[in-house]
């Protein structure tokens, strides 16, 4: 007869209750990533747009400064060249000769490109100077075609009633700052009038950017010059702004990078950590809401109690009381079991000493898996909590429950083994039958009982695991390995007369079982004793 490892794993499911926790363990865990996640995405979105109006703002500033600089350039070139007409109007002799007048404006007039200059005597034209060879226009300096808005007329009074008019195209003083715009698509306007003291009236001009339609929208920043009937205009599509702060992009996101992952490994971390299973048992130890319940061992015979196994409950708020086997399985494969294991061994080495007040024999269980037997820890913690002499643990009994694979015949297990029993421990192998290697553990440690799965207890007379006369088979099997070994046997999980009778026939002296008691709190294990003491006292 072989036990199907279904067996094992109906009994050591974990319950409904664990998985409730698990997932709303899980839930939480992703509810603190998705809001972790959207208030950085929030934080960077509102960051980029803070920044990117920082970036435009400078942009348009800078621009404005450049816009500036091209008006007081127009601006200091018209002066000169309103002193260079004051020189022609002073010097011009009545028969304007052309060589002269050339000679001025070679000197005075390198940068400003003079369509003509005009004499003017009395209001009548005296002459008309053109320049020999159109050195701007026809060197492609100038490339903005020409307009009646980019030329302003500069005149000066000399001494003498003369008056020279130059016609003084600005466009061509804008080529250098044009040729300096990083970006082609950014467009410099430039509007200019008339300053004609011969009797026209000055016109000022405003610069008239062209209409964009919404996607193809420009910032605009105009300057008017103070001096001069010139104003010029600069017009740059806010995509091109977007473009040059999108250059800083990669920067901002590494800083959030680097501002997520510190969160992610600090705060968050901690937050998870609270959150998850394990920290809410941190929680559960520091804010006591575990508590133990205990469970008899009954000698048959008498019916009298030899001893309690502490089992282990958890009083959580939102799911109530959890049994072990919603938490035990997963905090077995955490480190938090030895904290865990502490905390009862502490626990119950107090309850211990009341129950010894009534009845010095009875010993308490203590529930380890074998994993901890390889941990030097678990001797100085239970050395702790039951007392540091020689025999502190002749009143304890280790219980070990195979949930994962151990190596039972590692120096470090034997000899964690060997100390425990040398102050006084019974060591146990529970749940016989359905462990990994109970056999194997036999073999390699020296164990005091065992302990048989209460799925052998509860398969005597049941009519689906095969003919009756196997079961009490099964158990006798069981009983001869116990002696072969030397160790005493306890059944679990009896909970009929028949199963008792059954395990009284294969010679069992010691039992557990609802048919007994359920796990109950240590009040009243002790009245329990008390009333049989009194009883026995009675009798
Ligand atoms: P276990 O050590 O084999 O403990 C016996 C389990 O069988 C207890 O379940 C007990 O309530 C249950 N039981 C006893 N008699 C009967 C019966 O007649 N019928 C039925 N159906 N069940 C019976 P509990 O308290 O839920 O504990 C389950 C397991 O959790 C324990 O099995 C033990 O392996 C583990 N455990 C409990 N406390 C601790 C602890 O403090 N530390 C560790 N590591 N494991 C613990
Ligand atoms: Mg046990
Ligand atoms: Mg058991």
């Amino acid at each position: 007869m072989v036990f199907s490892r279904s067996v094992i794993y109906c009994n050591q499911n974990p319950r409904r209750e664990s998985s409730q926790m698990l997932s709303s363990t899980k839930r939480a865990e992703v509810a603190l990533v998705s809001v972790f996640s959207g208030v950085i995405l929030i934080f960077f979105l509102v960051y980029c747009i803070i920044d990117f109006r920082d970036a435009r703002s400078d942009n348009l500033l800078n621009l404005q400064n450049q816009t500036i600089g091209m008006v007081s350039w127009v601006d200091r070139n018209l002066d000169l060249t309103k002193l260079a007409m004051h020189a022609v109007a002073e010097g011009a002799p009545s028969d304007c000769q052309q060589e002269e007048i050339s000679s001025i404006v070679g000197r005075l007039l390198r940068t400003v490109a003079v369509e003509e200059i005009e004499v003017r005597k009395h209001g009548s034209t005296v002459c008309v100077w053109k320049p020999p060879v159109d050195a701007f226009f026809s060197s492609g300096f100038c490339q903005s075609p020409r307009s009646e808005n980019t030329v302003v007329l500069v005149s000066a009074e000399g001494g003498n009633g003369v008056v020279a008019v130059a016609h003084a195209d600005t466009r061509c003083l804008l080529t250098p700052f044009l040729v300096s715009q990083r970006d082609a698509r950014t467009e410099v306007h430039l509007a200019a009038g008339f300053d004609d003291e011969t009797g026209g009236r000055p016109v000022r001009r405003v610069v008239a950017f062209p209409e964009t339609s919404w996607w193809d929208a420009h910032a605009e920043v105009a300057v008017h010059s103070a001096a001069w009937p010139v104003s010029v205009g600069v017009s740059v599509p806010e995509t091109v702004l977007l473009e040059a702060w999108a250059q800083r992009l990669p920067v901002h996101i590494g800083l959030f990078a680097v501002l997520g992952t510190v969160c992610w490994f600090g705060p968050i971390a901690m937050m998870r950590r609270r959150i998850s299973i394990s920290g809410q048992v941190r929680g559960a130890l520091r804010r006591s809401e575990f508590f133990l319940l205990y469970l008899p061992t009954v000698e048959i015979e008498s019916g009298e109690w030899v001893g309690v196994e502490a089992l282990l409950r958890w009083r959580t708020r939102q799911f109530g009381t959890l049994p072990p086997s919603a938490f035990i399985p997963w905090l077995e494969k955490s480190t938090l079991i030895h904290d865990t294991t502490n905390w009862v061994m502490t626990q119950a080495a107090k309850d211990l000493k009341r129950l010894r007040e009534t009845n010095d024999n009875i010993y308490v269980g203590i529930n380890v898996p074998p994993s901890q037997l390889a941990d030097e820890r678990l001797l100085d913690a239970a050395l702790t909590a039951f007392g540091g002499d020689g025999s502190a643990l002749n009143r304890v009994m280790f219980e070990l429950t195979e949930r994962e694979m151990v190596d039972y015949n590692s120096a470090v297990v034997q000899d964690v083994v060997n100390r425990l029993r040398a102050h006084g421990a019974l060591i146990a192998l529970d749940d016989f039958g359905v462990g990994f290697s109970n056999i194997a553990c036999l073999r390699s440690i020296r164990v005091d009982v065992i302990k048989v799965d209460k799925s052998f207890t509860q398969a005597l007379g049941a009519q689906d695991f095969g003919s009756a006369s196997q079961n009490p088979a099964l158990m006798d099997m069981v009983v001869k390995i116990a002696r072969e070994f030397d160790v005493r046997v306890i059944a679990e999980g009896i909970e009929t007369k028949s199963q008792l009778a059954d395990l009284q026939s294969l010679g069992i002296r010691l039992a557990q079982g609802f048919l007994f008691s359920r796990p109950v709190e240590l009040d009243a294990v002790v009245s329990h004793i008390k009333e049989r003491q009194m009883m026995a006292e009675a009798s």
